[in-house]
């Protein structure tokens, strides 16, 4: 089997990014208004400006930082908020993540590794609520080895209920080989996603004492080997909780500098999963550095503003009320109605099987009712994926603006077949007036875009898209 050298990335200098947090200590009003009149024009940040504004504690700054990545999440992202769930296959692992309750020696947990049937019975589910993605997760260790993973995408690919089928597989899995990473690619994933967990080698140690996870290197070098295979949509995260939040983000950006460099694209998305309660973890219940709420929205409106065109995902980890406040500060994708112990939809009365505790229990519909009425369009779109419209494709689109033209029209087409499909009457009738305010407040071409795709979805036809 192929495997690139898991060696100790030089883009990562953690010495370096000490020292820059060192240089930035104290907030510098006149530096801030600086950062932000930049941030505006919607092309970045560097490491000092991202630094300069971690040291943000003045309330009226932290407002003007809030209200820049509003005004820069509206102009790329406007109104649409993608919605997505997780599907956890298997919680079996050979890992020993001090966090997590599905590490190996953690007896609390009741061990599933799904059927090819389960599986399916899982996603009829998801697609009878009306979810189009679906995030494929699983621990490290797959019973009848890695072609189960391959097996489970084509089976949730298989599936087909009324007008309904999953139409895009995004995967959360242990690093890979390039072998493995070109199989998956054959399989039609769309993002493979993977969290760090922690740059801060030391702690990574400290936390991942057993299983081929204590490989530090072999986990920070995925990206690249995904992308030599072909994967050029990756999700990266970072467990915050674990280290300094501040250096987490550096390093991060780091990272997606380095594969910028050497492919032409960083990162797709971004994750901000904070620890969360699980079963059999003192760790996670007492993380080391944990993450105000406070700094959590800052670490999300300085994200928006250093990295504008890359999603933002904000899962189920978080309480609604967590939720509904970051979602104007730079969140594009949101899960939903989750479960995150494998068969969890089908059996909504076990959670002993969980990975970790939920803060949002809410089902889709709650939550795209919820959405909506703060003025959001909540979008089942899929189009980039199945048109080819991804790595430096989609960057490119995105940061001429062109990407917006196709965005907004296609969340109100998925949106439309979403409330005819699948909502009750109260959300089908106050969706229908939310899509109608939205289509009135957009620019000529993509309100005739917008109305002929309504048109198509109210005719009948299904998975239309521009
Ligand atoms: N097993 C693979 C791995 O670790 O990369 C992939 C799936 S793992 C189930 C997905 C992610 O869950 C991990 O990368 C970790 O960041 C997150 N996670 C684990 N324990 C958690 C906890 N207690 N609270 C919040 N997130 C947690
Ligand atoms: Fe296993 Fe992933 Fe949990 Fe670690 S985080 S114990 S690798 S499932």
């Amino acid at each position: 089997m192929t495997a690139l050298p898991s060696e100790s990335p030089d883009w990562l200098d953690a010495a370096q990014l000490q020292a820059t947090l060192d240089r930035h200590q104290q907030e510098d009003a006149g530096q801030i208004g600086e950062i932000l009149a930049k941030a505006r024009d919607c092309k970045g940040l560097d490491g000092n400006e991202i630094a300069a504004l971690m040291t943000l504690q003045d309330p009226e700054r932290i407002a003007a930082l809030f209200e820049t990545a509003r005004t820069v999440k509206e102009a790329i992202y406007g109104k649409r908020m993608v919605f997505f769930a997780p599907l956890y296959i298997s919680n079996l692992c050979g890992n020993e993540c001090l966090y997590c309750a599905f590490r190996a020696s953690n007896k609390s947990v009741i061990r599933h590794s799904l059927s090819q049937e389960q599986i399916a019975r899982e996603i009829e589910i998801l697609i009878d609520q009306g979810h189009k993605r679906v995030l494929m997760v699983a621990g490290e260790s797959y019973r009848g080895g890695f072609d189960y993973v391959l097996e489970s995408i084509a089976t949730i690919y298989s599936v087909h209920r009324g007008n309904g089928s999953i139409r895009r597989v995004n995967a959360n899995l242990a690093p890979l080989t390039l072998d493995q990473f070109r199989a998956l690619h054959g399989a039609g994933i769309g993002t493979y996603q993977l969290f760090q967990e922690t740059y801060h080698r030391e702690t990574y140690t400290a936390c991942h004492p057993r299983g081929p996870k204590a490989d530090f290197n072999w986990r920070v070098t995925a990206f690249d080997r995904a992308m030599t295979a072909g994967i050029d949509d990756v999700g990266m995260g970072v467990l915050f909780g674990l280290a300094d939040w501040r250096f987490e983000t550096l390093a991060l950006m780091s990272h997606i500098a380095h594969l910028e460099k050497e492919f032409g694209v960083g990162c797709h998305t971004i994750s901000v999963p904070r620890l969360e309660p699980a079963i059999g973890s003192t760790m996670a219940t007492h993380p080391p550095m944990p993450v105000s709420d406070a700094d959590f929205k800052k670490l999300v409106a300085i994200l928006r503003l250093a990295v504008p065109y890359t999603g933002l995902i904000m899962s189920t980890r978080e309480s609604a009320a967590m939720r509904r406040e970051t979602y104007a500060l730079g969140v594009s994708q949101i899960s939903a109605g989750s479960r995150t112990n494998p068969g969890g939809y089908a059996d909504a009365e076990h959670f002993e099987s969980s990975q970790f505790q939920l803060g949002d229990h809410r089902s889709l519909e709650e939550v795209v009712q919820d959405i909506a009425a703060m003025g959001y369009i909540p979008s089942f779109c899929t189009a980039c994926y199945r048109v080819g419209r991804t790595g430096e494709d989609f960057m490119d689109l995105a940061k001429t603006g062109e990407i917006k033209a196709k965005c907004a029209p296609n969340a109100v087409g998925t949106f439309l077949e979403y409330l005819l499909d699948y909502a009750g009457p109260d959300t089908l009738a106050e969706g229908e007036q939310r899509i109608e305010a939205e289509i009135a407040m957009m620019a000529p071409d993509e309100q005739r875009a917008a109305r002929r795709m309504a048109d198509m979805v109210r005719a009948g036809k299904r998975d239309v898209f521009c």
